[in-house]
């Protein structure tokens, strides 16, 4: 079995090589709210050699962030739905958008950031993690990757 996404209209289409659903977290942050237009964000972190597009080759939007780092955004070229990203302070590991996992009605969220930011309707359910901004690297990658690490 593998774990499979894609974009909106189907021109781009990944496998992730894992036998269950990655585990994903929320970020509530401004940024994500603007970028998704929803209440906040997605994420399940990949290694590099665990994800591989099986069709369709994605745009490439390129940004620096505030700490220098450069951050790759992967698009559908067609229906301009977000993919993925890299970014190179986090060498080796791919970040997808997991609202675009095909099975993402099942998806399961083991960590909330940038709570100061999340909508007020919005309740977060008790003994799940959550942070202010954003976590410490080691709680983050832990939580996020378990023993992919
Ligand atoms: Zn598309
Ligand atoms: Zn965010």
């Amino acid at each position: 079995m593998s774990v499979t996404g894609g974009c909106r209209c189907g021109a781009v289409r990944y496998e992730l090589a894992l036998h269950h659903l990655p585990p994903v977290y929320c970020c509530h942050c401004r940024d994500c709210q603007t970028w998704t237009g929803a209440a906040f964000s997605q994420q399940a972190v990949l290694r590099e050699s665990d994800f591989a597009l099986t069709a369709g080759r994605p745009a490439l939007f390129e940004l620096t962030n505030p700490s220098g780092s450069i951050s790759r955004q992967y698009v559908c070229g067609n229906c301009h739905t977000r993919l993925y990203n890299t970014n190179s302070a986090r060498h080796g590991l791919v970040v997808v958008r997991a609202g675009a996992l095909d099975a993402s009605d099942a998806l399961l969220a083991v960590l909330h950031i940038w709570v100061k930011r999340k909508q007020p309707w919005l309740e977060l359910p008790e003994g799940v993690p959550s942070f202010e901004e954003s976590a410490p690297a080691e709680a983050f990658l832990n939580l996020v990757m378990g023993e992919r690490r």
